[in-house]
């Protein structure tokens, strides 16, 4: 299993997970230029992805998708609720609702979707497997639930979201609104946030810690890694990060 990042943010997000001949891309937020370009980075056609999964609504995750599935004709899984909040969502070409909570399997990659507190419909995040490795990831979510926690402990590889430092948010030039939004229970995790929740787990498999959906204007890498890396006792620059320009590049789960 590997997995690489074609960007994250509030102004995008795609990752690609690949399992023997198996790729997917977990959400679409860019355009159909942009997702290809970012594609051929990691040394990908559109043709090499076999299905999109989608975690939410929100243009960030699911703007780029409904264009590149019917150009590329990709089948799109996603909830029911994200179905129906997404505008264009019946202009995809081959839509496959899931529950989720069901484990369902895409070729050679292992799905398994749980829900997550997010201002949305009905977000999901997902843990990927390989029948003997896991891929846990978290974005979006305005807190940890023990149902999180339980699925993404003991898992071989994260991608976890650190979208904000609570003190830059507060200073920082958002509105009010959006601040409360954002720091709310249905928003997004701060540094602080997903230190607890890493710390609630079992890390001993863990190959790879990425952290994700960092916001430009109130975080930055070194204080994503300062949170986390003492919760893993490893270096900070152990700690991947995930930015918006570039992503990551792959990751190989051993
Ligand atoms: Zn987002
Ligand atoms: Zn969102």
């Amino acid at each position: 299993m590997r997995f690489a990042s074609l960007g994250s943010g509030s102004r995008g997000n795609a990752l690609v997970v690949e399992v023997g001949r198996t790729r997917l891309l977990l959400d679409c937020g860019f355009g159909i230029r942009e997702t290809t370009a970012r594609l051929s980075r990691l040394d990908l056609q559109p043709e090499d992805i076999a299905g999109i999964l989608i975690t939410h609504e929100h243009t960030d995750h699911i703007g780029g998708a409904v264009k590149f599935a019917r150009r590329h004709e990709i089948p799109v899984w996603l909830t029911h609720g994200t179905f129906k909040n997404h505008s264009h969502a019946e202009n995809l070409p081959d839509a496959r609702m899931i529950d989720g909570h069901s484990v369902f399997q895409i070729g050679d990659i292992e799905v398994q979707p749980f829900p997550v507190p997010h201002d949305a419909r009905e977000p999901v995040q997902y843990v990927f497997g390989d029948g003997c490795k896991r891929l846990g990831v978290l974005t979006d979510t305005g807190n940890s639930t023990p149902h999180i926690e339980a699925l993404l402990s003991g898992c071989d590889a994260m991608v976890l979201e650190c979208n904000h430092d609570p003190d830059m948010l507060r200073d920082g030039p958002y509105p009010p609104m959006l601040k409360r939004r954002v720091a709310g229970r249905f928003g997004h995790l701060d540094n602080g946030a997903a230190a607890r929740l890493l710390a609630k787990l079992d890390n001993r498999r863990l190959q790879h810690m990425i952290a994700a959906h960092l916001s430009e204007k109130n975080n930055t890498p070194e204080l994503a890694r300062a949170a986390l890396s003492p919760i893993l006792g490893c270096a900070p620059e152990w700690v991947g990060v995930a930015d918006q320009l570039n992503g990551f590049g792959w990751r190989q789960v051993f």
